[in-house]
């Protein structure tokens, strides 16, 4: 484990401050202040200290926004762009990610703590591919052709749904901000995005990239700003056709009130997780441990689908809880710069805090605490990989969604009683297996009440696969051909016909 106190934090040997290009809100293919003239800060995980300020959107900024991406959507070239045209602007909007892919990469390490390294090679790559992706689904939207009766002919239009508010966190604001975009880009929708107030900078540096890309002004506005205000702005507008959310269960609860008593907006939510990882016993051990560590400490643990409870069956329980262990004492945390890191602080002050309490919670309801649990270096959000054993499902610990490198570890019998534990939660979102027995992953797959279930890997998505959530994980999908839909509506056509031969 890096030991940060040693270089105070300085490490600057290792990265240079850039100079932030995009800090005001981009409306109508323009950076412009907040009507307000309002700012805030943004900070960086690393140290606490502050990167820039952003210029702060509100409901009146929003007011303009959405005004824009009505008069696109209305008026625009972009819904009536052939999908061939818009998969062409999508495709260069992808290149030119490509072509600046460091400077993407340093905004997201400085702003969301994201390993650099880590981020250049996977996140952004496949940020990019998903916006290709979408590109070559632009020209395939069509509706069907119905028989109807012998007097009538039908046939449906899939018809972009209209103005798009996306209200996304700071976990993963690249991959969010592209899996919210692409399709929408792709049904021929105009939107107003909203990043967190955590992490504008990349959202920002991409509205740049989505007008040298051609994307048409109005088409895709980006309005920095603070959830109860901006925020709310869009879940209560009155003409906004679909709110697109991934955050909390608590502002996804608002977010579906708001819409409820405005237009009665389309709302799709993608929320938290509490996700199970079942290992068996006669998993391969080494992989196993692999794929619990992957799971619970990628991205620090800030992750929607972090396995965070993880049941071993008792034959190779000991074994498994050695080697996490072993293995947990040995990841690198350090500078999301230092090409050895494995692990960067936590997002911000906040998040850093409700861990920690959730630590300290672990201890005082009786779970042994087998490693980690405190900070690392005397500045910034830096959190040891955590393991609690002995963890009862009713523990706070396990229930909770903690957002944070920690890990519950419980051990199980039977493959009822894993199945049973791994459904023991309001959430819904993933799951993993680890067996070489084709009978337990196919039963204990389809009993797992979660949209994605991983089996002996962990973590594998890709554009093309639909990504969501079962119970209060939300509900929608993001990523693969459903998500377009939430973006389009059917239109049916019925016209009669005279003088059929046929009925
Ligand atoms: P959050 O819900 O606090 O914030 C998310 C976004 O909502 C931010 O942009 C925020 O400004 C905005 N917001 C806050 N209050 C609002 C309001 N009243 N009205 C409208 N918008 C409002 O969530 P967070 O803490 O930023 O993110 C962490 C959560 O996101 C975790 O629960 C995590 O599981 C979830 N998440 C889910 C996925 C997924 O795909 N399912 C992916 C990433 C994160």
């Amino acid at each position: 484990m890096t030991d940060l106190n040693s270089s105070n934090g300085d490490n600057s040997s290792l990265f240079k401050m850039p100079t932030i290009k995009y800090n005001k809100l981009f409306i109508n293919g323009d950076f412009v202040d907040s009507v307000s003239g309002s700012t805030f800060e943004t900070i960086d995980p690393r140290t606490g200290d502050v990167i820039a300020r952003i210029s702060e959107g509100a409901k009146e900024d929003i007011e303009i926004a959405v005004k824009a991406a009505r008069e696109a959507f209305d008026s625009g070239p972009w819904p009536r762009m052939s999908g061939v045209e818009r998969a062409k602007i999508m495709m260069k909007f992808a290149e030119l990610i490509d072509e600046n892919i460091e400077e993407l990469a340093t905004l997201d390490a400085i702003d969301a703590g994201k390993v650099y390294f880590i981020n250049k090679a996977f996140e952004i790559p496949s940020a990019a591919n998903t916006l290709r992706y979408y590109a070559g689904a632009a020209d395939k939207i069509h509706g069907e052709v119905l028989k109807s009766s012998g007097q009538f002919h039908a046939y449906t239009l899939m018809e972009p749904i209209g103005v798009v508010g996306h209200i996304i966190p700071w976990n993963a604001p690249t991959m969010v901000f592209f899996t919210k975009v692409s399709p929408s880009l792709a049904a021929g929708c105009t939107m107003v995005l909203k990043p967190a107030e955590q992490t504008p900078l990349s959202a920002l540096f991409y509205a740049h990239l989505a007008k040298l890309a051609g994307i048409p002004n109005g088409v895709l506005n980006v309005v920095p700003g603070f959830g109860p205000t901006a925020g709310a702005a869009i879940s209560s507008h009155m003409d906004i056709d679909v709110v697109s959310f991934t955050g909390s269960v608590e502002v996804g609860r608002e977010i579906m009130q708001a819409a409820a008593k405005s237009n009665l907006k389309h709302v799709s939510l993608e929320l938290g997780g509490k996700s199970p990882l079942i290992i068996f016993d006669d998993a391969d051990i080494d992989k196993a441990v692999e794929l619990a560590l992957l799971g619970i400490l990628a991205n620090k643990g800030e992750i929607c689908v972090a396995c965070s409870r993880v049941f071993v069956q008792e034959g190779i329980y000991d074994q498994v809880e050695k080697k996490l262990v072993e293995k947990a004492k040995a990841w690198v945390i350090g500078d999301p710069f230092d090409p050895k890191t494995q692990q960067g602080p936590q997002a911000d002050r906040n998040q850093f805090e409700k861990i920690i309490s959730y630590i300290e919670h672990g201890k005082r309801e009786g779970a042994t605490l087998l490693t980690g649990g405190r900070r690392v270096g005397s500045q910034g959000y830096y959190i040891e990989p955590t393991i609690f054993s002995n963890v009862k499902e009713d523990m706070l610990i396990a229930q909770d969604e903690i957002f944070g490198p920690v890990m519950a570890l419980m051990k199980f019998k039977t493959i009822e009683e894993a199945i049973k534990s791994a459904n023991n939660t309001r959430y819904g979102l993933a799951a993993g297996i680890v067996t070489k027995n084709l009978d337990i992953a196919n039963t204990v797959s389809r009993s797992i009440r979660a949209g994605i279930i991983w089996i002996n890997s962990y973590l594998a998505v890709g554009s093309d696969i639909p990504f969501g959530g079962y119970k209060m994980s939300g509900f929608g999908r993001d990523q693969g051909l459903e998500a377009l839909h939430k973006y389009l509506q059917v239109k049916s056509i019925v016209t009669p016909i005279y003088n059929s031969p046929w009925l």
